[in-house]
């Protein structure tokens, strides 16, 4: 759905907010909206909420804990929500999608709105049934962009390893499809350079430090273990689709 799209719906539903039909409607919406499309809006609810974990939170063990995804999600990522919501209330940007906030704002909104988004992202990039290589059309454009996928593999990994300080590393599309290896600081994402994310690992130490304390490179190891490359897919064959 595209932010015009978005923002009409959630005109037309707020307007419906006190008739019997509204919570058939809303839940209906929140369906339709998927990952990160209209957040559930209206009444008391807050701007944005964090969708919930796509598996189990001790789905990913041995690669990663349940203590170490409850603390990424439910204290990291959930305080990037409850920090954007604190701090886009009555504003405009209350009455944006999350994507449309990310490349919109500036400063401490943009922080914690890139960090909720990116998170989002992040946990739909691994999966209990991930590893192995990626596919089809994504397969193609990662040998005719990488010379292989065992070279992609290690540029990506080498990324996020030496990434200095806090941030992600990034598979990313542009609109023609060409991809690149994008490390960014902080919040940063290739929303904000027009290109498309395709895949990402979060290398913030607080996604690695129960189970890996300061080792990044043995955390970035195992990456490939779970990575979702259905998912991945997904993304890349949408690239030119309004929302993703
Ligand atoms: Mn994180």
């Amino acid at each position: 759905m595209s932010d015009d799209a978005a923002r009409l719906s959630r005109r037309q539903l707020l307007g419906t907010g006190t008739s019997v039909g509204c919570a058939w409607v809303l839940s209906s919406r929140v369906l339709e909206a998927g990952l990160f499309g209209m957040q559930q809006k209206g009444g008391s609810q807050m701007a944005f909420t964090q969708p919930p974990l796509p598996y189990a939170m001790n789905a990913l063990v041995p690669y990663l804990s349940e203590e170490q995804i409850q603390f990424h999600y439910g204290r990291h990522h959930a305080a990037y929500f409850r920090n954007l919501n604190a701090l886009v209330e009555g504003k405009p940007e209350a009455e944006m999608s999350l994507r449309e906030v990310v490349k919109k704002s500036s400063g401490s909104v943009f922080n914690n709105a890139g960090q909720a988004w990116n998170h989002t992202f992040y946990w739909h990039c691994m999966s209990p049934s991930g590893g192995g290589e990626p596919k089809g059309e994504l397969a193609a454009a990662i040998d005719r962009d990488f010379g292989s996928f065992q070279q992609f593999r290690k540029a990506f990994s080498d990324a996020a390893v030496t990434l200095f300080g806090s941030g992600w590393a990034w598979l990313a599309s542009d609109a023609d499809g060409k991809l690149s290896i994008m490390a960014l600081s902080n919040a940063d994402t290739p929303l904000r350079y027009e290109k498309e994310p395709i895949l990402t690992i979060d290398v913030w130490e607080h996604a690695y430090y129960i189970d890996y304390r300061n080792e990044r490179a043995r955390f970035v190891e195992g990456f490939w273990s779970v990575v979702n490359w259905d998912f991945a897919l997904a993304r890349f064959k949408g690239r030119t689709g309004p929302e993703w």
